[in-house]
């Protein structure tokens, strides 16, 4: 069976030397394995993503030296593609619709005397509106906004077996359907989520192999138990350290990470960030130090 396995960045800025890193493990992979590497445009989120960022992030990837298989993938071609897969889930009944507005949520959690987390999404779902009878549901879904949750419970029930998820090393983790809470799978803004949107894409585009950085493997519990939902086939995960900076600091777009474009507007060597993205003795640990022949320190 051919190997394959994907880059998948969102263009919701440009692209930072942490995704460039991302970028560059997942083609190191797939040449070491003779696998195909795919381009993913995740951009969905039409409240986050800007077109105008993804002709940069092409040229950057480019740039960078990363040769990617066959035609990029852009989500925002594919909506009926994950409504399909909403569709089956409604099917199955192990979804329901969710009419609470984020600070509901909040203050719900902070009633049971939990601490609510720093982000919105990270906070467990009380299960307000899990308890709701089929006619209030219907009743309110004509007039009120609402989300797709995942019935956890449900969800359990309906796969039977025990459910894992496997890594390189042949390892399988557990998945516990409860530690995720009911998560959203279908966004009252955007109709459905990004949880749904990488199951069936990896699942389409005959993904073996999900390559990405250590924050998303949070979620692949939740993707396992969505591919045995949807009966679709379960790829080998492996999360990648991330890239930080001297302060042990997460690299990202919110923390004004430089980007690619500006280090190729500074007219940087890409084969030089390369090498030194690359270079383990390093550690992940990344500092602009480490260009000292660029003159960009
Ligand atoms: N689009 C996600 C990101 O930019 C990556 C999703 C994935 O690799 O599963 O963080």
């Amino acid at each position: 069976m051919k190997l394959r396995t994907r880059f998948a960045p969102s263009p919701t800025g440009h692209l930072h030397i942490g995704n460039g890193y991302s970028a560059l493990i997942c083609q190191q992979w797939a040449e070491k394995n003779r696998a195909e590497l795919l381009l993913r445009i995740e951009d969905i989120d039409h409240t986050r993503c800007r077109d105008e960022f993804v002709p940069d992030m092409l040229e950057d990837l480019q740039w960078l030296g990363i040769v990617w298989h066959g035609e990029v993938r852009h989500q925002s071609d594919f909506l009926t593609d994950y409504h399909e897969a909403l569709d089956r889930l409604q099917r199955i009944g192990v979804v329901y619709p969710c009419f609470c507005s984020r600070s509901r949520v909040r203050a719900e959690v902070e009633n049971m005397g939990l601490a609510p987390h720093a982000s919105d999404e990270a906070d467990p779902y009380p299960g307000l509106c899990r308890e709701l009878d089929m006619p209030q549901r219907k009743k309110r879904m004509q007039h009120e906004a609402f989300a797709w949750r995942l019935d956890m419970a449900a969800a359990a029930k309906a796969v039977s077996d025990v459910l894992a998820w496997r890594d390189s090393h042949g390892h399988h983790h557990p998945v516990d359907p409860f530690s995720h809470g009911d998560v959203v799978i279908g966004r009252k803004d955007i109709g459905i989520s990004y949880h749904l949107a990488v199951v069936v894409d990896d699942a389409i585009q005959g993904i073996t192999h999900v390559i990405r950085g250590r924050d998303l493997a949070a979620s692949t519990g939740i993707h396992r138990l969505l591919q045995a939902l949807l009966n679709l086939p379960d790829p080998v995960y492996i999360h990648h350290e991330l890239l930080h900076d001297e302060h042990g600091v997460k690299l990202s777009k919110r923390h004004g990470a430089l980007t690619l474009k500006q280090l190729r507007d500074m007219g940087a060597n890409p084969g030089h960030l390369r090498d030194v993205l690359l270079d383990s003795s390093l550690g992940g640990a990344w500092s602009i130090e480490k260009f000292p022949d660029m003159g960009l320190a």
